[in-house]
């Protein structure tokens, strides 16, 4: 159908253009709505991206990861040129993107000053912890990479409530943990889920009957060696 007034100027081209241009929209609105809505969200969304083991992420799994680290870019409130150019990174950024928030991570429950890999000629870190506020603290230094852009808002808000569960596993020896990494409702919240929580309080109660029974038959042991005499 021809809308211009002015003769037809408005090509099927420029309509399967337009078209294209509302599913890309529509389609980051997807993964925007998959991430959450709130600043947590983007942190805890970042958090599950960081722990996926490589093997496991499919050519369809980075196709999706790749629309998300968009989504949350874009969440991120950045308009400047350099990151708008590469909001929808290709599948070798995003795999950097996802090596790098790994590593960034791992520093951050470590409890070390973080220094992104080009900033590493710079002697300062660019997040240093706080033990006074006990929170995170962003020094700027220039030029921003994907994964400064998504966290620099997060890490000092979220950043000292990031943990390592410290529940049993489901399944494994004794002294292992769950192990993974999640943002906490509240700072003494240490296990990841309700059902880290359930087990955790499950073993603890085990653990606290066993010990319970053995201190009665120590006792029984006791009174009826001393009745015998
Ligand atoms: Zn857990």
């Amino acid at each position: 159908m021809c809308i211009s007034s002015k003769g037809c100027i408005i090509t099927p081209a420029m309509l399967r253009r337009g078209r294209n241009l509302d599913s890309a929209v529509q389609a980051l609105g997807v993964y925007r709505a998959r991430i959450g809505p709130r600043p947590v969200d983007r942190l805890t969304w970042a958090l599950r991206l960081a722990q996926r083991p490589l093997s496991a992420i499919t050519p369809a799994d980075w196709e999706n990861i790749r629309h998300e680290i968009a989504a949350a870019l874009e969440a991120s409130g950045h308009g400047d040129e350099s990151v708008q150019s590469d909001r929808l990174p290709d599948v070798e950024k995003a795999q950097k993107i996802h090596a790098d928030l790994a590593n960034f991570f791992g520093q951050l429950l470590l409890g070390e000053e973080i220094r992104p890999d080009s900033f590493r000629s710079v002697r300062s870190p660019t997040y240093r912890f706080n033990r006074g506020s006990g929170k995170w603290e962003r020094w700027d230094h220039g030029k921003r990479d994907p994964v400064d852009v998504l966290l620099e808002q997060l890490i000092p808000t979220y950043g000292h409530l990031i943990k390592v569960c410290a529940a049993p596993p489901a399944r494994g020896e004794a002294g292992e943990r769950c192990g993974t990494w999640f943002v906490a409702w509240r700072p003494p919240q240490i296990f990841c889920s309700p059902k880290c929580h359930n087990r955790a309080g499950a073993k603890a109660f085990r653990e606290k009957k066993k010990e319970k029974d053995k201190r009665k038959r120590r006792r029984r042991a006791t009174s009826r060696s001393s009745s015998a005499r």
